[in-house]
């Protein structure tokens, strides 16, 4: 049979050229469970038998089913993702397998070591897509020995059992591989022993944390004091996601908090990077204003960030409106 993969949120990409662009998990899986039973398997292939169609933002839901409307009657498709259906999920004999590393031009490994979170920020998803934290794969089972950087794409690995954790983070110490994790590490439960373990495994580039809600100052300011304890360079080593253009308490003030954090997080000499709110609606409506784009201008051109306050480059672009 001849499988097509349609990954919509990348589809018109070029996925060689376009390095910020994450495989697509799922279909990845799809690819190795296919191609183990003899299928031909490819993204976009033409003349296919079986259509799997991913949408993973709700913003691209008509594009995934303008896709399947392309489909001929006789064929069959399969729409899915969070896009299209939050309760959709691959049957556990598929998600149990390692990815098909060629199916994109992968450069390592990914996979997700626990699913869900025991937090229930009221903007984030994942919640009511994944439930309470509960362990996934362990990083031996899906990752390639081809590369030498592997992904962890969790949402909050720091809320599993101990005893996981310490398996996840001693595998990557002790086969010497590179950690890639895209998510912002949950900084109120760091700790010792998770810090000098984050220390001891080797980053494939900065390792972001988050601070979301305003409150909690006190946590994220001590856990950067233990990261700079432990020996991390906050400069040049850590960053921390500044959820931006929401406030998780419904605050009047969000932009002024959402500036007092990157500047209290300059301060303390650490990189931010605004990431604004992205509510779940049909279109793609990303939290904008004039300010709020100038802020992660900002913050996003290290040079300036580190030479010039928000408040004097605020002004100068506003003298140039
Ligand atoms: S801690 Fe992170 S993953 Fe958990 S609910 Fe909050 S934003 Fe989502």
């Amino acid at each position: 049979m001849r499988i097509s993969l349609i990954d919509v949120d990348n589809k018109y990409r070029d996925l060689k050229k376009n390095a910020k662009t994450i495989p697509n998990l799922a279909l990845m899986k799809l690819s190795a469970h296919h191609k183990a039973k003899g299928d031909i398997v490819g993204l976009n292939l033409i003349d296919p038998d079986v259509t799997y169609i991913s949408c993973v933002f709700t913003w691209n839901q008509d594009k995934a089913l303008k896709e399947a409307s392309k489909v001929h009657p006789s064929k069959v498709v399969v729409c899915g993702g969070s896009g299209i259906d939050i309760n959709c999920r691959l049957s556990e004999n598929i998600e149990c397998l390692k990815p098909d590393y060629d199916l994109y031009p992968s450069e390592y490994s990914q996979g997700f070591t626990t699913r869900g979170c025991g937090r229930k920020c009221n903007f984030c998803i994942v919640p009511e897509k994944e439930g309470r934290i509960h362990t996934a794969q362990h990083p031996k089972e899906f990752h390639d020995d081809r590369f030498d950087t592997c992904m962890i794409m969790d949402n909050n690995l720091f809320m599993a059992p101990q005893e996981w954790q310490d398996s996840i983070f001693n595998w990557f110490i002790k086969n010497k591989i590179k950690m890639l994790s895209p998510q912002g590490w949950d900084i109120r439960l760091l700790n010792e022993k998770r810090a000098k373990a984050l220390r001891e495994i080797a980053h494939a580039g900065m390792v972001h944390f988050a601070w979301d809600n305003i409150k909690d100052e006190p946590a994220v300011l001590k856990g950067l004091n233990l990261l700079a304890e432990i020996g991390f360079d906050l400069r040049r080593e850590i960053s921390v996601y500044v959820l931006s253009g929401y406030n998780p308490d419904f605050g009047k003030d969000t932009f002024e908090q959402d500036v007092y954090r990157c500047n209290k997080l300059r301060s303390r000499g650490v990189q931010a990077y605004v990431m604004r709110y992205q509510p779940r609606t049909k279109t793609r409506t990303v939290i904008r204003g004039r300010r709020l784009n100038a802020l992660a201008r900002w913050a996003a051109s290290p040079e300036i960030y580190w030479k010039t306050p928000f408040e004097k480059y605020d002004r100068k672009e506003r003298s140039g409106d």
